[in-house]
């Protein structure tokens, strides 16, 4: 079963078939780290996770990396004094601009883990690829698509033909909304080109020199250089929330395809935002909750997931605690049933195999998540034996990530042979017989179990 996803540019689902051959590569927008980041973004870095765990499912070799942005992000996130929002938390915390950026990059780690979301193979930062990102402006300009006024280089949208394609923002929609504006930077040739690089003003600390004087990238150029540096030119899905396709994805479309001359990226998949009673849940809205927050309220994190899972990616959510404590509450019960059931199964029924195939069909379609659910909620209601149950619901782990197997993991007891082979294999270490203790080692290995070595002697446990 191939995997589909909807691509936000052509708005087709397209098999994903890795464009060189071997290895999935995946690029996602990551966190701006001056601040705690919320639930909603939660919601938009499951999406690079998901689609890495369905790829996994149906046997693809996949790379994921996800961007940190430390610096730029000028659009908003730079204030009415011309400083970065970096510098500003730094002046609030009394804490550098390295530390605030590793602070707040541990916590979004830290809050990841507890989503189910596995680390992404690496964390690019912007700060670290400011030679990149300069090497890649030198180029624009040099093909025509960019133009320095005095120390700050802006793109030209006009020499980009496709400019709009994938936001439906063009040049003659982004016009018409500009004639009711006021005021236009009068440095750049057109009211919608952007800022590639800027010139750093006085109060500005977070500088690097560059061939235009000190100065400070844009934020939509750290992704482009950041995805073509470490995925190549040509890569397979670029993730993001909804509010990135314009203008960050659309400004990323005209630097990578207008510096390299062609498609980048195969597929452009964005995830629909997670509301609070309808509205946007923004830190200026003052309705956003941390990861911690939900723990705090005795929620399991992977609650959230779940709730999260119930809804298609694409769609708009709307959080609510009644719906949070709702699937708290299921997430216990299945995972009681599921200790219920015993050991998992080594062999599959017909039925089961046909609720397996359903269930994989569901995430290969689009990530149809609740419609896997349903497949889930059906096998548990079913009347298959409950080995059979564990053995698929173990498997769909891998996608869902609900840690379902975590209550039989700990009610679990060993077996009177397996507290035999382990008390034996003590006796073997105690007396330095390691070819007896390997044998039995690899005995206890061959029945399911991991085997560790610890301070008090062999312990096992069912391997996940
Ligand atoms: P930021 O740290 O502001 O750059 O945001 C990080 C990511 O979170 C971006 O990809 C946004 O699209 C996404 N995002 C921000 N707010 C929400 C929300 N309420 N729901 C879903 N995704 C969001
Ligand atoms: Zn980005």
């Amino acid at each position: 079963m191939t995997v589909r996803l909807f691509d936000s540019l052509s708005r087709e689902l397209i098999e994903v078939s890795p464009v060189d051959g071997e290895t999935v590569k995946i690029y996602s927008c990551g966190p701006t780290v001056y601040r705690y980041i919320h639930i909603g973004n939660m919601r938009s870095f499951m999406l690079g996770d998901l689609i890495r765990r369905a790829l996994r499912f149906e046997g693809r070799n996949v790379q994921w990396i996800m961007n940190i942005t430390d610096v730029g992000h000028m659009t908003d996130e730079v204030s009415d004094t011309g400083r970065d929002k970096m510098e500003l938390a730094e002046a609030d915390e009394g804490l550098s601009a390295t530390e605030i950026a590793e602070k707040y990059t541990n916590a979004f780690l830290e809050d990841s883990d507890l989503v189910g979301i596995e680390r992404a193979d690496l964390y690019p930062r912007a700060t670290q690829h400011i030679d990149e990102m300069i090497d890649l402006i030198k180029i624009l300009i040099d093909k025509g698509h960019a133009y320095e006024v005095d120390g700050t280089v802006y793109y030209d949208v006009t020499t980009f033909p496709g400019y709009g394609k994938l936001s439906g923002n063009t040049l003659a929609q982004l016009r018409a909304g500009h004639r009711q504006e006021v005021a236009v930077d009068p440095a750049k040739r057109h009211p919608e080109d952007f800022a590639l690089w800027k010139k750093a003003g006085p109060n500005r600390a977070l500088k690097w020199p560059s061939p235009w004087g000190d100065g400070f990238p844009g934020w939509h150029i750290e992704c482009s250089a950041m995805s073509m540096k470490h995925l190549g030119e040509r890569f397979d899905i670029h993730t993001g929330g909804n509010d990135n396709k314009f203008p960050h994805h659309e400004d990323e479309i005209a630097q990578s395809e207008g510096a390299v001359g062609h498609q980048v990226v195969s597929i452009w998949a964005h995830g629909g935002f997670l509301q609070m009673s309808g509205a946007k849940m923004a830190k200026s809205a003052k309705n956003v909750y941390r990861v911690t927050d939900l723990v705090e309220q005795g929620i399991d994190p992977l609650a959230f997931r779940m709730l999260c899972l119930g809804t298609r990616y694409r769609s708009e959510m709307d959080f609510s605690w009644e719906a949070l404590e709702g699937q708290n509450r299921r997430l216990a019960d299945l995972r009681r049933r599921v200790a219920s059931w015993g050991d998992a199964a080594a062999e599959l029924s017909e039925p089961a195999r046909e609720l397996d195939e359903r269930f994989r069909e569901a995430v290969a379609d689009d990530l149809d998540m609740p419609r896997a659910l349903v497949v889930l909620n059906e096998t548990v209601a079913s009347k298959l034996p409950g080995g059979e149950k564990v053995a698929l619901l173990s498997t769909w782990d891998d996608v869902l990530a609900l840690d379902l197997l975590r209550e039989a993991r700990e009610r679990w007891e060993p077996t009177d042979e397996m507290r035999a082979l382990v008390a034996e294999r003590d006796e073997a270490r105690a007396s330095k017989d390691y070819a007896k203790s390997d044998e039995l080692r690899d005995r206890l290995q061959g029945m399911g179990l991991e085997v560790m070595d610890t301070a008090a002697g062999t312990q096992v446990r069912p391997r996940t």
